[in-house]
C-alpha cells in the first residue's frame, strides 16, 4: 500500500529521516517504537505529507504522493491521524466534532452526517457523550473521540502517534481496546506507541527506530524474543 524508497528528511543541518526502506501492506498493523527524538513523527508526518521530503520516494498504491496543495488535501482526507493530543476542536461537541469534515467537506445533509457520528461514537463506546463538548469529557474519552473523527472519512489507513502518552495510566486501556478492535476489523494502522503489551499481541510488524533509520523491523515475536540490533537490546531491556 505504502512504499517508502531512499527516504531523506532533513531540518536544516540535522538528517532526521536516514535512508528509509519501508513496505507498509494493506490489512497490516505495524508498531513504531524508539528513542525520543529518533524520527517517528516525522516518518508518520511524511506519510499524509505533512512534511516534505527532502530525498527518495513514497507511493501510495503505486503512484507518488501528490505535491500540488490542492491535491495534498484531498488525499489528506483519505488518511486518518491521531495525535498525541487529541487536537479536538474545543467549542464543538463531540459528535459534531466528528461531523464536521462529513458536512463540510464531503457536503453531507446534517442528518446524514449525524446518523454517520452517531454509529462511530457507539463504535468507540461513546453514544451517551454526542452532546458534551471536550472539556467535559475524561482524556480517554477525548481520544476515543479523535478516533471516531478519524474513522469518519473511511480511511483506508489510520496512522496514530503516541496515542495514549498523555494519559493518565487508567485511561490507556480503553483506548488500546478501541484501536486493537479497528485492527481486528482489518483497518491498515500505524501506530508510534510505547505500549509494548500492544505491539506484541495486535501488530503484525514492530519497527525500532534509532537516529532517522530503521534499526529493527520484524514480526513481534521475533522483534521482542531475538532482537538483533544492539540499541533495541537496550531499549527493550528500559522499557520492560
Ligand atoms: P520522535 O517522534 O521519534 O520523538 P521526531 O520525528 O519528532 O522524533 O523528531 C526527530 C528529530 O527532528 C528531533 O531531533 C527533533 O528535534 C527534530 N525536529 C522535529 N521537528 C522539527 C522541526 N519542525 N524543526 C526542526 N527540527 C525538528
Ligand atoms: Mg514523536
Amino acid at each position: 500500500m505504502i512504499h517508502f524508497a531512499n527516504v531523506h528528511k532533513n531540518y536544516g543541518s540535522l538528517r532526521v529521516l536516514n535512508n528509509i526502506n519501508l513496505v507498509l501492506n494493506r490489512g497490516e498493523v505495524v508498531v513504531i517504537c524508539g528513542p525520543s527524538g529518533s524520527g517517528k513523527s516525522t516518518l508518520l508526518r511524511t506519510i499524509n505529507r505533512l512534511e516534505k521530503i527532502d530525498g527518495g520516494v513514497i507511493t501510495v498504491d503505486g503512484v507518488s504522493l501528490p505535491t500540488r496543495e490542492r491535491d495534498i488535501n484531498r488525499y489528506r482526507q483519505g488518511v486518518g491521524f491521531v495525535f498525541q493530543s487529541f487536537n479536538l476542536f474545543p467549542h464543538l461537541t463531540a459528535l459534531d466534532n466528528i461531523t464536521l469534515a462529513l458536512r463540510h467537506l464531503l457536503g453531507q445533509s446534517d442528518a446524514e452526517a449525524r446518523a454517520c457520528g452517531i454509529r462511530l461514537l457507539a463504535r468507540v463506546g461513546l453514544q451517551d457523550k454526542a452532546h458534551v463538548r471536550p472539556d467535559h469529557l475524561s482524556g480517554g474519552q477525548q481520544q476515543r473521540v479523535a478516533i471516531a473523527r478519524a474513522l469518519a472519512m473511511k480511511p483506508p489507513l489510520i496512522l496514530f502517534d503516541e496515542p495514549t502518552s498523555a494519559l493518565d495510566p487508567g485511561m490507556v486501556g480503553e483506548v488500546l481496546a478501541v484501536m486493537r478492535e479497528l485492527a481486528g476489523d482489518g483497518m491498515t494502522m500505524v501506530c508510534v506507541t510505547h505500549e509494548m503489551g500492544f505491539a506484541r499481541e495486535v501488530a503484525d510488524r514492530v519497527i525500532f527506530m534509532a537516529d532517522g533509520a530503521i534499526g529493527e523491523d520484524a514480526p513481534p515475536e521475533q522483534f521482542f524474543t531475538r532482537p538483533s540490533n544492539p540499541r533495541l537490546q537496550t531499549f527493550l531491556a528500559d522499557v520492560r
